[in-house]
């Protein structure tokens, strides 16, 4: 059995570190505020129930999502157009946590998704027990630095 697909988003992303998601999960605006000022716009707006990208209804929309499942792949590693410009510019387009999709992708590629999506979840893990999101500095819980 899978271990949470849903949490590998179509993109590469993690959302099992997705500051939306850890906000709602948890009812802690704290994940959301510590996003970096393009997010600005949602920093007041109600915390909103998400899924994962995966599910239904899920995820923003997104033109990398819907490009997936026009083309039944579970995620952008294994699409024949790998790597794809969408997901180049995606990567490239200067918001921090994006950077990481592409090597996110070929470590799924390599180990698979369910070894890939353990080692996410302990490096997204505090040793307390609590998600680490994005942008956090700091545990929300026991208040350990994050590096
Ligand atoms: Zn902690």
């Amino acid at each position: 059995m899978k271990k949470n697909p849903e949490l590998l988003a179509y993109c590469g992303l993690y959302c099992g570190a997705c500051s939306f998601k850890a906000a709602y999960d948890k009812n802690l605006r704290e994940h959301i505020m510590t996003l970096p000022s393009q997010y600005d716009e949602y920093k007041d707006k109600p915390l909103q129930f998400c899924p994962g990208c995966r599910m239904d209804p899920g995820g923003a929309d997104c033109e990398i999502r819907n490009c997936a499942r026009d083309k039944s792949v579970d995620h952008c590693g294994v699409c024949d157009d790998f790597v794809c410009d969408k997901i180049a510019d995606f990567c490239s387009d200067g918001v921090p946590h994006h950077s990481e999709i592409l090597s996110n992708l070929y470590t799924v590629r390599e180990i698979g998704e369910d070894a890939w999506l353990e080692r996410q979840r302990s490096k997204w893990t505090c040793e307390c027990g609590a998600t680490i999101s994005w942008y956090l500095r700091k545990c929300v819980q026991c208040d350990k630095s994050i590096h």
